[in-house]
């Protein structure tokens, strides 16, 4: 249902956190949340739903206008909520005025667009809210509308109650993240001179089946999406007079080369985090493996144990396979082309340009021709574990699930993010809703978030900004 194959971004809040391996800590405790701001929360989590935001569907503007009206009715100067056209999207940009304008702002970033959904093949119409069970369903109810409509009511509610934050607070919607990102990148420039982004698309907390918190993942990192096509061309001619050459079999004989070669293991200070938290929660010999790859970053055996296990290779480092091929054009005719694609989620840090050359020298074979493909992600370094911010996610976490742990997490998908860190923003995945993995449809079919996840994000949102908007 994506009009491209650029990752999925948002159910990258569970990805890689090894959760199954995991047990919770404790119960949670009660977010402290009155009826009347749960409501509001809601009704704005609703409406929000209510806005049929697909790619082309028109109604992006309109919904953005509805999250301004939310804002002056709070008590936001209208001129400080600003709604620009991109394409036949928007991008929205509310300025929560702080004490000190010298400060650099601090920016929220979240999307208003959704993936398309069918009404035909849901239970339910995709484009109502219902709440039902314990859940609100609807297109967009996790995948962003829950974050972006609790930042709303967090932050209208923090203004009605006349709190001031020490700098400015900035929301920043983007209006196409799931597609071309044209939007996000015209808000990274615009707000290029913020101190930090706080995305409220990645990142979040597990639950286990019973409802119980386990982890909380910050995201801080990601990987590097690209494709490259490999191709060969032959002069091909009649299948009864086959030759040494065959566009096929030295297509074939490429992608071997590829299958056993293995980019260096590489580490950065987010995957080292992540190691050492995770050594906490999984299997004895993984976890040896992990704390022994922290210590020694090139410990043959432990890079071994960890590329073994998918839930973890990813973190070890740059992996490329091959996903797509095709080749020929008759059942009686020699091959004139065959190409395959290789899709590579890039250690950050490699630029994608390095690795086409490796991809060359593997393959070894001038006969082979290797382009890089489709569109890739913007290339961006890793943000750093700055203390307050870590702190101010820890207290936002713990307000309502104490002792859970932080754990800083690398995705191997492409966020809003990757714009902000391109421009050297550093930027944070901090989303305030915690799931368990059996109530996650994001990008499908009959989308839900459950009602009870709305006090703790509210809790979440609201704490993180007193403690970081200083
Ligand atoms: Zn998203």
């Amino acid at each position: 249902m994506r009009s491209r194959p650029l990752v999925i971004a948002c159910s990258a809040v569970i990805a890689g956190l090894g959760a199954a391996t995991i047990s919770p800590v404790e119960a949670a405790a009660a977010p402290r949340i009155d009826e009347a701001r749960h409501e509001q929360a809601l009704d704005i989590l609703r409406k929000s739903i209510g806005f049929r935001t697909v790619k082309d569907g028109g109604q992006t503007p309109a919904y953005a206008q509805y999250l301004k009206d939310v804002f002056v009715s709070a008590g936001f100067a209208a001129e400080d909520v600003r709604i620009e056209p991109v394409g036949t999207t928007a991008i929205m940009i509310a300025r929560y005025r702080g004490t000190d304008s010298a400060k650099k702002p601090i920016v929220i970033n979240g999307h208003m667009d959704v993936v398309e959904a069918h009404a035909q093949d849901w239970e339910r119409d995709p484009f109502t809210a219902v709440v039902e069970k314990g859940y609100v369903f609807g297109r967009g109810s996790v995948d962003n509308k829950f974050d972006v409509s609790m930042v709303t009511a967090t932050l209208a509610h923090l203004k009605h109650s006349g709190w001031k934050p020490g700098r400015d607070v900035v929301l920043a919607l983007s209006g196409d993240e799931e597609t071309e990102m044209m939007s996000t990148r015209k808000l990274a420039q615009e707000l290029k001179g913020a101190e930090l982004v706080l995305n409220a698309d990645a990142g979040g907390g597990l639950l286990s089946e019973e409802n119980q918190p386990i982890i909380y993942g910050i995201q801080a990192a990601e990987k590097v999406y690209a494709d490259f096509t490999l191709t060969v061309t032959d002069a091909g001619g009649h299948s009864s007079r086959p030759g040494k050459a065959n566009a096929i079999y030295q297509l074939a004989r490429a992608l071997e080369r590829l299958e056993r070669y293995e980019f260096p293991a590489m580490q950065n200070e987010i995957t080292r985090a992540y190691f050492e938290a995770s050594a906490k929660n999984v299997a004895p010999e993984l976890a040896d493996a992990m704390k022994r790859f922290v210590a020694n970053p090139t410990d043959a055996k432990a890079i071994e144990t960890l590329s073994a296990d998918r839930e973890y290779v990813g973190q070890v480092r740059t992996t490329c396979v091959a996903t797509m091929i095709q080749g020929g054009h008759a059942e009686n005719a020699l091959p004139q082309r065959a190409t395959a694609n290789v899709n590579c989620r890039i250690f950050p840090g490699t630029p994608i340009a390095s690795v086409q050359r490796t991809l060359a020298t593997v393959i070894a074979d001038p006969g082979v021709n290797v382009a890089q493909a489709g569109s890739s992600s913007v290339e961006g370094e890793p943000s750093p574990l700055r203390p307050d911010v870590i702190a101010a996610v820890t207290q936002a976490v713990h307000a309502s699930y104490p002792k859970v742990q932080l754990v800083p997490n690398m995705s191997a998908g492409a966020t809003d993010s990757m714009h902000f860190r391109a421009l050297g923003i550093p930027s944070y995945g901090v989303s305030g809703l915690f799931m368990k993995p059996s109530d996650d449809f994001t990008h499908g079919l009959n989308e839900r978030v459950p009602v009870a996840a709305i006090d703790v994000s509210l809790t979440h949102w609201d704490t993180l900004l007193r403690a970081l908007a200083r």
